[in-house]
């Protein structure tokens, strides 16, 4: 078993059978939670029958689904030889593109399942758009319910020529997706290759995961932490905690605090209540910084080299992608956008651009408004000082969820960073 770590997406239209191939998945990678199998047991020996069923996967999760529990496919675990899988989060779950942006989650990789009976539908559009737009790397296609078109091969080469036309028109490298055809129901090609499908010599689902390259750790870039809370600790003094999202934090660094622009050397660092003289991406943190007090710094700050501090906007250029608004957005448009740990209003200044989703080109310049289902590029000037990076610099603060009402109602990606 690795110990190497994927975060992985499962994404496709509603009822294509995401959550039956992570059933599939935990089952074959022995990977089913532990009150799962404790539960087929007592219900085996009542029974009186043996074995172990894929069956039993999936009513636990359907039950989980009827009782609203929110577990559902999101946050399962599973290993192959080469990875361990987390489940994130899927598009079209009450938060996803927030926890996505926000949390701990960004996805690494995707799995996209297309069922062969009905191919691409509106929703596979959407997922596909917004996993190019937040930075998914490869994509798995999953040609799935292979067992309802009899194992057809013409079947699934007119699903395998439709997603790739989605995946150009979106602007996907095509060279970075592989397609497989499954049942996650019955197990085609997940764990073994399928004898149903003797036209295809290609990778099984579990062999195109192992396959797929390793996350990079963001190491080499400059540190940037951004902050969470802000407390003081008798004996040590201020302690800002939060997670590092890029780069190396050591004893001595000299750091700069950015919207704040306070700065001090780093006396201290502590992880899971242990003092330690270096900290990396992922790692969550608490330090101390000489000369710096708590009313000096706040949540929504990112911490960063003194001698490359964090940048921050007087305005930026985006693109973003509208997922649900009742209505149109027009400039001066003054939603809150959720970036990091910050949250911060900001106004639409202009819209510069409409993309065509289908073509990924520019459709329109300087459109009067956007709505649902647009894609454009827009100037964005916060209202307070906001720290953000340039998507292409650091993608991990490069992000971000614009929310109103309750609701996230689009995601994007900055594209440049004017100071
Ligand atoms: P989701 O909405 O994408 O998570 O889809 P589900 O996993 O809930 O599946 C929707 C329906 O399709 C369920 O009734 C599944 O049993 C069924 N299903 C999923 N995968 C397959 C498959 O490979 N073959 C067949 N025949 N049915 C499947």
């Amino acid at each position: 078993m690795s110990e190497q770590h994927q975060n992985l997406a499962v994404i496709g239209h509603v009822d294509h059978g995401k959550s039956t191939l992570v059933g599939r998945l935990l089952y074959e990678t022995g990977s089913v939670p532990e009150h799962v199998i404790e539960q087929h047991r007592e219900e085996a020996e009542e029974k009186g029958k043996g074995g172990f069923e894929f069956a039993y996967v999936m009513d636990n999760l359907a039950e989980e689904r009827e009782r609203g529990v929110t577990i559902d496919i999101a946050h399962q675990e599973f290993s192959t030889d080469e990875y361990e899988f987390t489940i994130v989060d899927c598009p079209g779950h009450r938060d996803f593109v927030k926890n996505m942006i926000t949390g701990a989650s960004q996805a690494d990789n995707a799995v996209l399942v297309v069922a062969a009976d009905d191919g691409v539908a509106p929703q596979t559009q959407e997922h596909v758009f917004l996993a190019r737009t937040l930075g998914i790397d490869e994509l798995i296609v999953g040609v799935n319910k292979m067992d309802i078109v009899d194992y057809k091969e013409s079947t699934y080469d007119d699903v395998v020529e439709e997603v790739t036309q989605l995946l150009k028109q979106v602007q996907f490298n095509t060279e970075d997706a592989s397609f497989i055809p499954i049942s996650a129901f019955e197990g085609d090609n997940i764990a073994e290759a399928s004898d149903e499908t003797p036209w295809y010599d290609g990778e099984t689902l579990l062999e195109a995961l192992n396959s797929l390259p390793a996350p990079e750790p963001p190491t080499d870039a400059p540190l940037r932490l951004p902050i969470q809370d802000v407390y003081t600790i008798s004996g040590i003094g201020t302690v800002p905690v939060g997670r590092i999202e890029t780069g190396v934090m050591n004893i001595g660094d000299n750091v700069s605090f950015q919207p704040s622009d306070v700065g001090g050397e780093v006396k201290t660092i502590e992880m899971h209540h242990e003092e330690v003289p270096k900290a990396e991406p992922g790692d969550n943190v608490g330090f101390n910084v000489r000369g710096i007090g708590k009313d000096d710094i706040r949540r929504g700050d990112v911490c960063g080299p003194a001698d490359d501090p964090p940048s921050v906007a007087e305005t930026f250029q985006a693109q973003v992608v509208v997922m649900q608004h009742p209505s149109v957005i027009t400039a001066g448009y003054t939603p809150v956008f959720h970036a990091h740990t910050s949250q911060v209003a900001c106004t639409i200044e202009s819209i510069d651009k409409k993309m065509d989703p289908a073509s990924g080109e520019v459709a329109e310049e300087n459109p009067d408004f956007i709505q649902s289902g647009d894609a454009a590029v827009v100037t964005i000037r916060p209202q307070k000082p906001l720290s953000i990076e340039p998507s292409s610099e650091i993608p991990e603060l490069g992000s971000f969820a614009i929310r109103d009402m309750g609701q996230t109602i689009a995601a994007g990606k900055v594209l440049e960073v004017n100071e």
